[in-house]
C-alpha cells in the first residue's frame, strides 16, 4: 500500500501549506486534505497555488475530508450540505483529487432509526450526491463509524448500502479505528467480503485498550501503539489485491499539541510496517 496522511492528525497546529511541505519531506505518497483547512488556506492563497504545489512535487491529493451528516437532512440542512459538497467537488476537480469522504449522520437519536430507514435514506442520498459529483469526475467513499451515535456503524451495513447503490463512483472508506469502535473487530472477516473495486480508501489508526462505551476518537493512537490487529488487516487488504492509500488519521488531542513535524515524521515511521 502507499503511505498517506490525513490532515485531521495535526489539524490544531498545522495548515495545508505546512502539511504539504512536511508530508513531501517525509516521503508520503498521498495526502487527504480537509475542507475546513482548505477554506482557511484560500483566505490568503488560491486554488492555483494549490495546483502549482502539486505540479512541482511528488505527493498527490487522494481524498478530501469530509462531507458529514449526510442522512435525514431537512431542506435547509440539505442546501447547506450541497454548498459544501459543491465546494469540495470544485477543489477536487481543480487539483485532480479523485475521492471525497462522505460520513453518515451523527446524533443522540440515531440509534432509534431502524436499519430499513437508514438503508433507504443512505442509498437515496448517496445516489443524489454521486449525481452531483459525476460532472466533476469525483467519486464518493462512504465511511461507517462504529459508535452508536452514527447511523451507519458496521462494515456489513455500509457494504450493503454501497452495493445497493451499485455505481462505480460510490464505494467505501475503511477505517481501522471505526471498525474497532463497532465491536472491537469481532467481525474482522467482513473485510474479506468487500470487493476490491468497492474499497476506495483505507484509514489506519490504532487504539487504546478501553471498553466499548468508553473508547472514542480521542483514544486513537499511532499505528502499532495500541490493540487493533493492524497486521491482520494489512494481510487481508494485501490478499484482496488492495495497493492504494493507507492513510494515518488521528484525532488525538495529545498529538494536536505536539510539533506537527514530529508527528508527521513519527507517523511515517510507525506506519511503514503496515504498508
Ligand atoms: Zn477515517
Amino acid at each position: 500500500m502507499k503511505l498517506g496522511f490525513n490532515e485531521a492528525t495535526c489539524m490544531k497546529r498545522s495548515s495545508v501549506g505546512q502539511d504539504l511541505e512536511l508530508c513531501e519531506k517525509y516521503g508520503y505518497d498521498y495526502i487527504e486534505l480537509r475542507l475546513d483547512m482548505i477554506a482557511e488556506f484560500l483566505k490568503s492563497k488560491s486554488l492555483k497555488d494549490l495546483q502549482n504545489f502539486f505540479a512541482s512535487h511528488r505527493i498527490r491529493p487522494f481524498a478530501l475530508n469530509s462531507i458529514e451528516d449526510i442522512n435525514f437532512r431537512d431542506d435547509r440542512q440539505w442546501r447547506k450540505l450541497l454548498d459544501l459538497f459543491h465546494f469540495g467537488c470544485e477543489v477536487a476537480q481543480a487539483i485532480e483529487n479523485p475521492y471525497l469522504i462522505v460520513v453518515p449522520a451523527m446524533g443522540d437519536d440515531m440509534h432509534l432509526k431502524t436499519q430499513r430507514e437508514v438503508f433507504d435514506d443512505s442509498t437515496e442520498v448517496l445516489d443524489k450526491l454521486a449525481d452531483v459529483a459525476r460532472p466533476y469526475g469525483v467519486k464518493l467513499a462512504f465511511e461507517p463509524i462504529g459508535d452508536r451515535r452514527w447511523c451507519v456503524r458496521s462494515l456489513d451495513q455500509a457494504l450493503e448500502i454501497v452495493q445497493a447503490v451499485d455505481r462505480p463512483d460510490v464505494g467505501l472508506a475503511l477505517d481501522s479505528f471505526n471498525l474497532f469502535l463497532y465491536n472491537r473487530l469481532e467481525n474482522i472477516d467482513t473485510i474479506d467480503t468487500v470487493p476490491l473495486e468497492k474499497l476506495f480508501v483505507y484509514h489506519i489508526d490504532d487504539c487504546e485498550d478501553l471498553p466499548l462505551g468508553v473508547v472514542d476518537h480521542c483514544h486513537r493512537l499511532l499505528p502499532g501503539e495500541g490493540v487493533i490487529p493492524l497486521k491482520e488487516i494489512s494481510r487481508k487488504l494485501h490478499q484482496k489485491g488492495y495497493g492504494e492509500i493507507c492513510s494515518v488519521e488521528l484525532f488525538r488531542p495529545e498529538y494536536w499539541d505536539m510539533d506537527p513535524e514530529y508527528v508527521i515524521r513519527t507517523a511515517a515511521e510507525k506506519t511503514q510496517q503496515f504498508l
